[in-house]
């Protein structure tokens, strides 16, 4: 059993981080086990802003959204020199295991931290962007999508009195799973999503035939990846000549009080996490799949790729 275990969010920030922390947290503490947070991701972790936390350290944080550990990207850290930099910070604390709340990239990040050998190391899946392969849940995503929700309920009220197509831009870089999800349950006319090929102008001739039988407004959710919302938006005014306004979320879709889901899994997760690295156990990422808690293994998390689940993209085009 470790006696001393260190904790650090990585990467974008996501809802539910700090449930997920503070899990860790209380976890070591009830096991009576040190427990230090690294601030602001690797780069703190390279430039040693590591400190011991207590369970008080945790109080009144559950309902927040960010991660009050602050996350930041960190280029040093994707050079051997700079992980072995922040290993032997960690060792200079006598931090002896690590659990890591990160996305893709900071998991990646982990597994190359744990090839230099020291010390057992654990992952949480945070991001909102649910891509993490291995586990159908991540940390942030149910918070982040029904914002977004909310943001298209809001938006289809203002389409609807004015005739107008309406483009909301989400985000999703590499993965369709937000504007797939908040689309079909927005009821959006088109979801475009990096994963499936789309037609604009085939799409365009479809809204021009609809609003002439009579529709009175459409809404299309695309994700970041699949293209910008604005270019798209004013393709789509051009071609079908109907007012076309378009909406870019933004940072928006990060913040919030994270939804009860994301608090409750976040805090199992974090318990999980918190035990098995405490036990020795090393190379895992703690996910859900079906409801149920899955350890994955870290190597084999980070080495494939999500792909979005094809029954959303035939569902949403039946839908549509
Ligand atoms: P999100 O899904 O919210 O974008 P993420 O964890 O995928 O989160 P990244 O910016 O990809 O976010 O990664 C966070 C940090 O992890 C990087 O700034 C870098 O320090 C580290 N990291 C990412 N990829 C690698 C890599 N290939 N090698 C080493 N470190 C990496």
């Amino acid at each position: 059993m470790l006696k001393s275990i260190a904790v650090l969010t990585s990467g974008g920030d996501s809802p539910g981080m700090n449930a997920a922390t503070r899990a860790v947290v209380r976890t070591a503490v009830f096991e009576g086990v040190k427990v230090w947070g690294i601030y602001n991701g690797y780069q703190g972790m390279i430039e040693d802003d590591i400190h011991e936390l207590t369970s008080r350290s945790v109080s009144d944080i559950i309902q927040r959204g960010g991660t009050f550990l602050g996350t930041a990207r960190s280029d040093e850290f994707r050079t051997e020199a700079g992980r072995k930099k922040a290993l032997a910070n960690l060792k200079s604390h006598n931090i002896e295991g690590l659990v890591i709340i990160g996305g893709d990239g900071s998991l990646t990040g982990g597994a190359l931290l744990s090839k230099l050998g020291g010390m057992p190391i654990v992952g949480l899946p945070g991001t909102i962007d649910n891509d993490v392969w291995g586990t159908d849940y991540t940390i942030g995503a149910d918070t982040a999508v029904n914002t977004i929700l909310d943001a298209i309920n809001k938006l289809r009220d203002t389409a609807s009195s004015h005739r107008r197509i309406i483009v909301i831009e989400v985000m999703g870089r590499k993965s369709g799973w937000l504007a797939m999800m908040s689309g079909i349950a927005g009821g959006a006319e088109y979801i475009l999503v990096p994963e499936a090929k789309f037609n604009i102008d085939q799409m365009c001739q479809d809204l021009k035939k609809s609003y002439t039988s009579g529709r009175r407004y459409s809404i299309i959710v695309v994700a970041e990846g699949a293209g910008s919302g604005i270019e798209i938006g004013k393709q789509i005014g051009t071609k079908t000549g109907i007012d076309t306004r378009v909406s870019v979320l933004g940072h928006i879709q990060r913040g919030g009080s994270p939804s009860v889901e994301d608090r409750l899994k976040a805090s199992i997760l974090g318990e999980r996490a918190a035990l098995a690295v405490i036990s020795g156990v090393s190379n895992v990422v703690f996910g859900f799949n079906s409801g149920k808690v899955v350890s994955i293994d870290l190597f084999d998390s980070v080495n494939n790729t999500k792909t979005l689940d094809p029954e959303l993209v035939r569902l949403a085009r039946v839908l549509a």
